[in-house]
């Protein structure tokens, strides 16, 4: 008898829910009370340097000592006053997560009496010696440090009783080691990209902003449960576990009523939530069982992104204190559907504007449709980039498996706007419209009905898809820090519409309007950018088969998405823009594809471990009970010598098939049979194990941290699938009170 196992069981079905005190039934009496937002800076930073800190954000340029201290002083102040002790610069190194090191707000005053300190340049800049965060072979530990420096952008939050100070983090010499510094550049890209083509519609427009809604799904298990998956802890997913008899194919947990432990769970978090600012508008069950999502109103992508992993973290921790672990991984459970994060993104402008918004007239819809033209064009030069900013080891289980997008990035846009496309290109053409082709062309933009019917009903399969006033990128896995894939997306665009005002600049001159040039220019992109678009079913295999012969890629692993970052094509764009200079593209590409190579290694490990120390110790008490009782029938009955043969084991996976010789009928058979299964079962487990132990070492010897991923991913992942179909079978096979983990049955439905 398990007793672990049945403890937990145990334990996760007879949880009360936790009821947590709210503050108020009204979010606006605490929203954002631990932001240091617009209003706390104007109640504790003097207006000058209010004044200069708004200009320095809105310009992006650096903040001078005086302003930087006077800020800091506000900033304890407000601290203190909430019961603040600590401060932490918090970053979001290329691992994934954030961090964060506390320092007190302490320091010795001249006559040696302790106080509380904190300074402009102790906001501005530290140095967290931070030696191991992944840097790529930039920084060598003994070489340099890397440091910290303040996003006046984004603004500092108290979480617990440290004030959080938002920062970027770079090398000594200057290259950038997290997510945040490019983001930043490329914001900055895309302002001036698509601000100059707005001119030509509107000169009142002197800023655009990326927007960014992101959709964040997750599963929650029972704490207990979680604990007695050593799977879960070490890898975030399950490496083993044989389907429940109900999975979702009922789907009646998506928009099923939420469960009271979930729903108290998600009333605490969001409560914490609100108090930091964050916008959450909407929660409900996802599509598998104890599958949720969570999403915000959309925000400035830099403030989104950083609201995206702080919810994350808040997430993490207030499910402790309900008992539940929430799995942010993509693929957490075979069989049922995996987690993704939808990446809702638009552009914005300083007069109100959403440039992928439709308009009521004819002039701002020739507006929207430069933009949408121009979003579809850059997917369709850069697809490879999209694919490979959503790679991970967690998201390669996801895209392709028959649930979510495939590894094939196109772009759906609704049979409206296909329509729309179609008419324009009809209607346009290259060189000059006569008049009545204009007229035509105006009548259809002006058409363009503000809300988009069909994309209600949108197509849920695309990986791209326009949703009606957004694109929406759902490839994005549920673990990751959105901003590599904004950063990716934001950088193709802003150089797509930058070639694009090139293009319509050449083109326009004294007998051509530049109205008559961003005709044709969107003329000749409509046409080549064709083969993106897809309405179809993306899970088909039809599709697998005509994206092929459009030549779009479709690639399927993630070392080989990732090595996308550093073609010719890749490192023209990055560089042409001082988004990552060669060093750091090559190194973000060594750091995923070691990241990769660590977490398959881990997975390796753990697979082996479970199954060596516990399943088929397991399976062998099981067997030696079966053994035991045919040696009893044999002894009762006395019956004649059976031999193992005459056992027919139906499973074309196991090697060895005994013909029949007409023992069959006897009353030992089935415990026979069983008994051949498993030892042919553990056989075919240990064997693969040490295949796959014997090949890590081989991949090991390799200093190449690239060819190692390639590895790790050809020759170590495919033993994961054989080892665990035998483990699986098993677990259906062996007596339930002797199996050492919880089951999916007990994973996915205690709740
Ligand atoms: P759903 O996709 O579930 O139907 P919505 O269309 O309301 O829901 O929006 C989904 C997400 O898209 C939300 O997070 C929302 O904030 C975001 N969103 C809406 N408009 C924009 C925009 N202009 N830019 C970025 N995100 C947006
Ligand atoms: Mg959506």
């Amino acid at each position: 008898m398990n007793s672990h196992r049945f403890k937990a069981i145990e334990e996760a079905i007879s949880r009360e829910p936790i009821i947590t005190e709210q503050p108020s039934n009204r979010v606006s009496d605490f929203f954002g009370k631990n932001v240091f937002g617009a209003a706390q800076v104007q109640r504790y930073v003097p207006e000058s340097a209010c004044k200069a800190l708004n200009e320095a954000i809105d310009k992006g340029i650096t903040i001078d000592r005086k302003t930087a201290d006077e800020v800091a002083m506000g900033m304890k102040t407000w601290a203190l006053e909430n019961g603040v002790t600590h401060y932490t610069h918090w970053f979001q190194p290329l691992t994934g997560s954030s961090a964060e090191k506390h320092d007190v707000f302490m320091d010795f005053s001249p006559d040696g009496k302790v106080i509380e300190k904190f300074s402009g340049s102790q906001l501005a800049q530290q140095e967290p010696d931070a030696s191991s965060f992944p840097s790529g072979g930039i920084r060598n530990t003994f070489e340099a440090r890397g440091y910290t420096a303040w996003d006046p952008s984004s603004p500092a939050f108290i979480f617990g009783k440290t004030l959080c100070i938002p920062t970027i983090y770079l090398s000594y010499t200057g290259e950038a080691l997290d997510y945040k510094t490019p983001l930043l550049k490329t914001i900055h890209l895309l302002d001036r990209a698509a601000t100059a083509v707005c001119n030509y519609f509107d000169k009142n427009i002197k800023r655009v902003h990326a927007t960014l809604g992101w959709e964040q799904e997750y599963f929650l298990v029972d704490s207990a449960l979680y604990n007695a998956r050593p799977d879960l802890i070490y890898a975030g997913r399950t490496l083993l576990g044989a389907n429940p008899p109900k999975g979702q194919q009922l789907e009646d947990h998506y928009f099923g009523s939420i469960p009271e432990r979930v729903n108290e769970f998600m009333r605490d978090f969001e409560t914490e939530a609100y108090k930091l600012g964050m916008p959450l508008k909407t929660r409900h069950n996802e599509v598998a069982p104890h599958q949720y999502e969570v999403a915000p109103i959309f925000e400035e992508v830099n403030i989104a992104v950083d609201h995206n992993i702080l919810l994350m973290d808040l997430m993490d921790k207030v499910a402790r204190r309900h008992r539940l672990n929430v799995l942010f991984h993509e693929k957490p459970f075979a069989g049922i559907n995996g987690s993704g994060k939808h990446n809702n993104w638009s552009m914005g402008t300083d007069t109100g504007v959403n440039l992928l918004s439709p308009g009521k007239t004819a002039d701002t819809n020739l507006m929207f449709l430069t933009f949408f033209v121009n979003v579809i064009k850059a997917v369709h030069e850069y697809a490879d980039l999209l694919r490979a900013s959503i790679a991970s080891s967690g998201n390669e289980h996801r895209l392709g498996a028959n649930e979510a997008p495939p590894a094939i990035i196109s772009v759906f846009i609704g049979s409206q706007l296909t329509n729309t496309l179609d008419e324009f290109e009809k209607k346009s053409k290259p060189g000059k419209l006569n008049s009545s082709d204009k007229k035509a062309l105006k009548l259809d933009l002006g058409r363009i009905p503000e809300v988009l019917l069909d994309n209600t009903d949108r197509n849920r399969t695309s990986p791209f898809a326009f949703t009606g006033n957004k694109f929406e990128f759902r490839a994005v896995g549920s673990s990751a820090n959105c901003a590599q894939a904004m950063i990716t997306l934001n950088t193709i665009v802003a150089n797509q519409l930058a070639l694009f005002k090139g293009q319509v600049d050449k083109l326009t001159n004294t007998s051509t309007s530049s109205e008559e040039a961003i005709i044709q220019v969107l003329h000749e992109y409509i046409v080549s950018s064709k083969n993106i678009r897809f309405e179809g079913n993306n899970y088909s295999k039809e599709w697998l088969k005509e994206a092929e012969k459009r030549g779009l890629s479709n690639i399927q692993t993630t070392p080989a998405a990732l090595d996308k970052f550093v073609t010719p094509k890749a490192r023209q764009l990055f560089e042409n823009h001082h988004i990552f200079s060669k060093r750091e593209l090559e190194a973000r590409h060594e750091i995923q594809a070691e990241i990769y190579t660590k977490k398959i290694q881990i997975e390796s490990r753990m697979i082996a471990d479970m199954a060596l120390t516990q399943i088929i110790p397991a399976a062998i008490i099981y067997q030696n009970t079966l053994i035991n009782n045919v040696k009893g029938i044999k002894e009762i009955f006395n019956l004649r010598q059976n031999t193992l043969a005459g056992v027919e084991i139906k499973d074309s996976a196991l090697s060895v098939e005994l013909n029949e010789n007409g023992n069959s009928g006897s009353m030992i058979d089935a415990q026979l049979t069983m008994i051949k299964e498993i030892s042919e079962r553990v056989g075919i487990i240990r064997n693969n194990i040490e295949l796959m132990v014997e090949e890590r070492k081989r991949i090991n010897q390799l200093d190449d941290i690239i060819k190692k991923a390639h590895y790790y991913c050809e020759k170590v992942k495919p033993y994961f699938d054989e080892i665990r179909y035998h483990s699986d079978k098993l677990e259906i096979l062996i007596d339930d009170s002797l199996w050492p983990f919880p089951k999916y049955r007990e994973l996915l439905f205690v709740k």
